[in-house]
This record gives C-alpha cells, structure tokens and sequence, in this order.
C-alpha cells in the first residue's frame, strides 16, 4: 500500500512523496536533501511534514 506524504521545505516549497521511497528524494528547488530511505521507510530529514495521504 502507498502512501503519500507533502514535505514542505525550509525554503518554502512544497512537494509530494511517499512514504515507502526507496531513494533519497531532494527539494526541487533549492536541491536540500527531504527524505531519506531508512528499513523500507522513508524518513523526512528536511522540512517538515503538512499533510498524510492514502
Ligand atoms: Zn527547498
């Protein structure tokens, strides 16, 4: 099952991932590394999580 998270960035960008990403996923506008794959998880590094989603 996915699930989807929106990561918003320090500097102000918003982007979407999931939760299960198995690669490390960087804010699209300033490049800051956002999520980290950790034990099949992701786990936000970057920012801070504004909303969950199935
Ligand atoms: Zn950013």
């Amino acid at each position: 099952m996915a699930k989807f998270m929106r990561v918003k960035c320090e500097c102000g960008n918003e982007q979407m991932t999931s939760e299960t990403a198995s690669t490390r996923v960087k804010c699209r506008v300033c490049g800051k590394p956002l999520v980290e794959p950790k034990g099949g998880k992701a786990v936000v590094v970057g920012g801070t999580i504004v909303a969950e989603m199935d």
